[in-house]
C-alpha cells in the first residue's frame, strides 16, 4: 500500500469517528426530548407509545432515506430501535401503583403446585384434545421405530409424507402444490416460529391482531421485531377491521398473523373478509401467517389461505388438535419455495430433522379422514353445553364457529379476570386461563373444551360460584 493511501484511510477514520460521535450526541438530544415528552404525556395521563406519531415519523424517514439512497429497510428497522429506546425511557418515569399483577404463569404454576399436593384439578385451560392419538397412528409410531425408521432424514420432511400432505390440500382446496412447498416441523409452535424467522428481522414489525394465541408476540419480540397489536372486539364479532390493519401498517411492517378458526375466540372468517385482509396485505406487500391448525374443527365453510393464491402466504397446520397428536409434536408449513428453503435451513440448523419414526405415524394418521371428523364432532358437541351453561350465568360471548375454546366475559364481575382464575384455582380447584393471556381483555375467560364433557360442566359451575361470590 502507497504511503498515501494509507494516510486517507486514517485521515478516513477520524473522519467516521467524528461522525459516530456526532450520531451518539444527536441520539441522545434525541432521547432527551423524547424524556421531556413523557413528562408531559405523565403528568396530562396519555399513552407513551402513539403510533400515528410514529407512522408520521416513519414516511418522514423513508421520504428522506430515498432522496439519501439509504436503504429503506435499514433506516426504518433503525428507527425501531430508537422508538424502543425512546419508550423505554418514557416508561421509567411512570410512578407505578403498587398492585402486584397476577399472570397466567402465576396460575399455572400454582395449578401444578396444588397437583403435585395431591389436589385433584379440573383443566379448562389446557389446550388440547384429551381423546389422543388414533389407536393405528401410536401403533405405528413404535413400529415404524423398530424397523428403523431411526435415522437423520431429510431436514425438509420424508418425501412421501410431503407427498401426503400435498395430495390432501389439493383434494380439499382444489389448489395444485409442489412437493418443495411443504416443510415437515415439530408441531405448529415450531412452524410459527420458522414463519416468523424466515420473514423478520430485528426492527421489523408484525401485526398481530388480538386476542391471540400468546405465541405469535412472543416469537416477534424474540427475534428483536417489534408486535404492533390491532384489537378486535366481541361486539363486532371478533372480526378485524380492515381500516384498523391499515393503521396499524406502517414502512416497518413486513408481516400479518392471522388464525382462523381463532384461538380464544372460536371465530372463523369468511371467504369475503379473508379476500379483504389480503387485499390490505399486498397493498402493503406483507408476507400473511395463517395458523390453520384448527382447520379441522371448523363448524362452518372453512377457507384457506391456500385457496386464495397469495403469493406471500405462509400456511401453517399440525396433526396435534385433529389427530389428537399434541405429544407427537409434527406439523407443517406450506408456502412458496424460496420461504420453504429459508425455513428448511433454520430446521436443520436446529434439530436436523423431524424424527422419522414420528413422520411415518403422521402418514398412517393422513389415510384416516374420520377421525378428524368424529373429534370435531364431539369439540362442537361440548361447546354447545358450555354455550347453554353461559347462557344461563349472564355472560357475553360470541358463539364460536370453530376452534375449541368458548371466550366469554361476564357483566357483573366484581375482579378482574386473572385475581378471579387464582381464587377459583385455590379455592374451588379449577385452572382457566385468563383474558390477560390473549391481550387487553381483563374480563374475559377463555374455556378450552378439550376434556371430558362433565368435567367441563363441573369447571364451568365452580366459575359460576366463584364469580357471584
Ligand atoms: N397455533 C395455535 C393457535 C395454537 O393454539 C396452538 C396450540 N395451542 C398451536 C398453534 C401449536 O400447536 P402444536 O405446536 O401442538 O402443533
Amino acid at each position: 500500500m502507497s504511503k498515501m493511501s494509507s494516510e486517507d484511510i486514517r485521515k478516513l477514520r477520524e473522519e467516521i469517528k467524528e461522525v459516530t460521535s456526532k450520531i451518539l450526541e444527536l441520539i441522545a438530544y434525541r432521547l432527551k426530548k423524547a424524556e421531556e415528552i413523557g413528562k408531559l404525556k405523565n403528568e396530562i395521563g396519555i399513552s407513551y407509545i402513539d403510533h400515528e406519531v410514529e407512522k408520521e415519523l416513519r414516511e418522514l424517514i423513508n421520504k428522506k432515506s430515498l432522496q439519501l439512497g439509504l436503504d429503506t429497510n435499514f433506516t426504518q428497522q433503525l428507527m425501531t430501535l430508537i422508538f424502543k429506546e425512546s419508550i423505554k425511557q418514557q416508561m421509567s418515569l411512570t410512578k407505578f401503583t403498587n398492585k402486584t399483577q397476577i399472570t397466567h404463569m402465576d396460575i399455572f404454576r400454582k395449578a401444578k403446585e396444588l397437583e403435585a399436593e395431591g389436589k385433584k384439578i379440573i383443566h379448562l385451560e389446557v389446550g388440547e384434545p384429551y381423546f389422543g392419538a388414533p389407536r393405528e397412528v401410536s401403533e405405528k409410531l413404535s413400529e415404524a421405530a423398530k424397523k428403523g425408521y431411526a435415522f437423520y432424514g431429510e431436514p425438509l420432511g420424508r418425501t412421501e409424507l410431503r407427498f401426503a400432505i400435498a395430495e390432501c390440500l389439493e383434494k380439499r382446496f382444489s389448489i395444485s402444490l409442489k412437493k418443495d412447498e411443504i416443510l415437515i416441523t415439530p408441531g405448529g409452535r415450531f412452524a410459527v416460529f420458522l414463519a416468523a424467522a424466515t420473514t423478520l428481522s430485528p426492527g421489523d414489525e408484525a401485526i398481530i391482531i388480538d386476542p391471540s394465541w400468546p405465541m405469535y408476540k412472543q416469537v416477534t419480540e424474540f427475534l428483536q421485531s417489534r408486535p404492533v397489536i390491532v384489537e378486535t372486539r366481541l361486539e363486532d364479532g371478533w372480526i378485524p377491521n380492515i381500516e384498523e390493519l391499515e393503521r396499524a401498517a406502517s414502512h416497518a411492517t413486513k408481516l400479518l398473523f392471522i388464525n382462523y378458526p381463532n384461538n380464544p375466540t372460536g371465530v372463523t372468517i369468511d371467504r369475503k373478509r379473508l379476500e379483504e385482509i389480503l387485499d390490505f396485505a399486498k397493498r402493503r406487500n406483507l408476507y400473511v401467517v395463517s395458523d390453520e391448525v384448527y382447520m379441522d374443527y371448523s363448524f362452518v365453510d372453512f377457507t384457506s389461505i391456500l385457496e386464495m393464491g397469495y403469493e406471500n402466504a405462509i400456511m401453517l397446520m399440525s396433526f396435534s388438535k385433529n389427530y389428537g397428536m399434541t405429544g407427537y409434536r409434527i406439523g407443517y408449513m406450506v408456502a412458496k419455495r424460496e420461504i420453504i428453503e429459508r425455513a428448511a435451513k433454520i430446521q436443520a440448523l436446529l434439530m436436523t430433522c423431524v424424527p422419522e419414526f414420528i413422520q411415518m405415524a403422521a402418514l398412517e394418521a393422513l389415510k384416516d379422514r374420520e377421525t378428524p371428523k368424529k373429534y370435531c364432532e364431539e369439540i362442537k358437541k361440548r361447546i354447545e353445553v358450555v354455550c347453554q351453561k353461559l347462557d344461563s350465568m349472564n355472560a357475553e360471548y360470541v358463539k364460536p364457529t370453530g376452534g375449541m375454546y368458548v371466550f366469554p366475559r361476564f357483566k357483573f364481575m366484581k375482579r378482574d379476570s386473572s385475581e378471579l382464575a387464582l381464587k377459583l384455582l385455590e379455592k374451588y380447584g379449577v385452572s382457566i386461563a385468563p383474558g390477560s393471556v390473549f391481550g387487553n381483555y381483563p374480563n374475559y375467560f377463555r374455556i378450552s373444551v378439550g376434556i371430558r364433557l362433565d368435567q367441563i360442566v363441573e369447571g364451568i359451575e365452580r366459575l359460576n360460584k366463584a364469580i357471584n361470590e
